[in-house]
């Protein structure tokens, strides 16, 4: 247990250092029935719980308030391999451990947990499944969700239920593993996990190809779900300036794509451009998977949604590849504040959404730098708004000053702007982040009083003092929707 504050420091604080909360303790059991006698000693002194895997989580959702009376409860000793079954697939870990050791563990069996997100290192399988991660392979294999076969939870009661099933067929009555998994540990911890195996396939490949637009990246991507079906196992699109972001605080992780990403900084090369990463998963071997992959952008540069492209000749230059998209959040934390988004869409409305958000946010903000990424195949969009830039060469604490300022003035009417858009559209506030603290009162503005109200009542059904996670995703002293107050 800690309880000095600068060695609570790292845990009282989000990765994106925008919430600092004053835990009263971080604690650190060693295996779920300490969870359980620290959830009860928790509820007797009523206690708030705050559950804590990596801390890599984007919406505040792991940090404490600022009230002294909440205490962390750190997932990170619970990291066995409790057991691994290759013939059934599946691999049960706890819950602290984290996604590169889990990939790993798999790996060494031959077999792939195809979870895969810029953090994994620090990630942790808990973690993930309480915000219900995606990722980059979402396109192939699902969320964290679809990923999960069975938990083990301690419950708000200091219980431990363990639903610990390797089943891929289970209806006996409500499922309980579903209701804990993205539930952001507000109804219960989860210790561990019962998750999916897939063969490791022969090869896989990856391309960056230079789109001309978001139509084009659209066609792209219907053309490879029909050319290579369930060998399409990513499919990232990167904006210009999210690109361009990197190669200016990146610039190593940059140069290897230049040729496509173009490079605006000496002129050299083409124009800044919108640029996609296809990976294909082949089944029989590299030459096989780099072959499908020039077929399918030779097609894709005749019909002119390609305007070129590049297929990674090695492991090392697909690593590259995915490096850069990979670095865009590196790259945007090291610009400053900007106004961020977890955005969800129906894949067909992508490309009218861009045209239409982008219109928009320039018009009204002149100078403004859309830094619009993500996982294009799942409809999901991190369409983020960095201010403009300042003149000259400011030095970093001038920017952040600037920057905060921008925040400051716009960033509420930004955000609104951009939600009702994305509601209006029928997508959703939150892909793949969650709610946390970020975006708890947005979802509470747009989902309907019907489900606010079932959503409460969950909560006050599993934990009824309300000591887990509070103040993350639901806010239970406001008056509800419908006057339930
Ligand atoms: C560079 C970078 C890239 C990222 N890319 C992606 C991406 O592509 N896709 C994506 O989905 N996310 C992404 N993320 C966000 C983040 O990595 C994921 O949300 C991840 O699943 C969080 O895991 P964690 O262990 O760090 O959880 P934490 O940050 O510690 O916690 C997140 C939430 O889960 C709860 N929680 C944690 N452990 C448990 C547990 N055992 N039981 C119950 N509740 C628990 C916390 O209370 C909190 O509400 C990225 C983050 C970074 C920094």
């Amino acid at each position: 247990m800690l309880t000095d504050p600068a060695t609570m420091a790292p845990h009282a604080e989000d990765w994106r250092k925008r919430y600092r909360g004053k835990p009263l303790a971080v604690v650190f059991p060693a295996n779920p029935e300490e969870v359980a006698a620290v959830v009860r000693l928790a509820g007797e002194c009523h206690i708030g719980l705050v559950p804590q895997g990596g801390n890599t989580g984007l919406s505040g959702g792991a940090t404490p308030d600022d009230s002294g009376r909440q205490v962390v409860l750190s997932l990170q000793r619970l990291r066995a391999l409790r057991a691994i079954d290759p013939i059934n697939r599946t691999i049960t870990v706890e819950a602290g451990m984290t996604l590169a050791q889990v990939q790993t563990e798999a790996e060494a069996r031959g077999l792939l947990f195809p979870l895969s997100l810029g953090a994994e290192g620090s990630a942790t399988i808990g973690g993930n499944l309480a915000t219900n991660a995606g990722g980059t392979a979402v396109l192939r294999y699902g969320n964290a969700r679809e990923l999960c076969l069975g938990l083990e939870v301690v419950t708000a009661q200091g219980e431990i239920w363990s639903g610990l099933r390797g089943l891929r067929k289970d209806n006996t009555g409500y499922d309980l593993r579903d209701l804990f998994i993205g539930s952001e540990g507000t109804l219960g911890i989860i210790t561990a996990a019962v998750l999916k195996l897939y063969p490791q396939p022969a090869a896989i490949m990856t391309a960056l190809a230079r789109v001309a637009s978001p139509t084009a990246a659209l066609e792209l991507l219907q053309f490879a779900q029909q050319r290579a079906g369930a060998m399409l196992t990513g499919f990232e699109y990167m904006a210009a300036m999210s690109t361009r972001l990197v190669a200016a605080h990146l610039g190593a992780v940059a140069k290897p794509c230049l040729q496509i990403i173009g490079d605006t900084r000496d002129g050299v090369g083409p124009q800044a451009a919108d640029t996609v990463l296809i990976e294909l998963s082949h089944p029989e071997s590299e030459s096989a998977a780099k072959e499908a992959l020039e077929t399918l952008l030779g097609h894709a540069i005749t019909q002119g949604w390609v305007e070129d492209a590049l297929v990674a000749q090695s492991g090392a230059q697909s690593a590259a590849f995915w490096r850069l998209r990979e670095s865009i959040t590196l790259a945007a934390a090291a610009d400053g504040p900007h106004v961020k988004h977890d955005i969800a869409l129906p894949i067909s409305s992508l490309p009218a959404f861009i045209a239409a958000m982008d219109e928009e946010l320039e018009q009204r903000y002149p100078g403004i730098r859309i830094i619009n990424f993500g996982h294009f195949g799942d409809g999901n969009l991190h369409y983020n708004l960095a201010p403009p830039t300042l003149e000259g060469n400011p030095d970093t604490d001038t920017r952040r000053a600037h920057y905060l300022e921008f925040l400051g003035l716009h960033e509420d009417a930004i955000r609104r702007a951009v939600h009702d858009r994305v509601m209006a559209m029928q997508g959703s506030i939150s892909a793949e982040h969650g709610l946390g603290q970020l975006r708890r009162d947005e979802a509470r503005h747009y989902k309907s009083a019907v489900e606010i109200s079932l959503m409460v009542s969950i909560k006050h059904a599993l934990d009824p003092l309300g000591i887990l996670n509070p103040g993350k995703v639901l806010c239970l002293d406001q008056s509800l929707p419908g006057d339930r107050s």
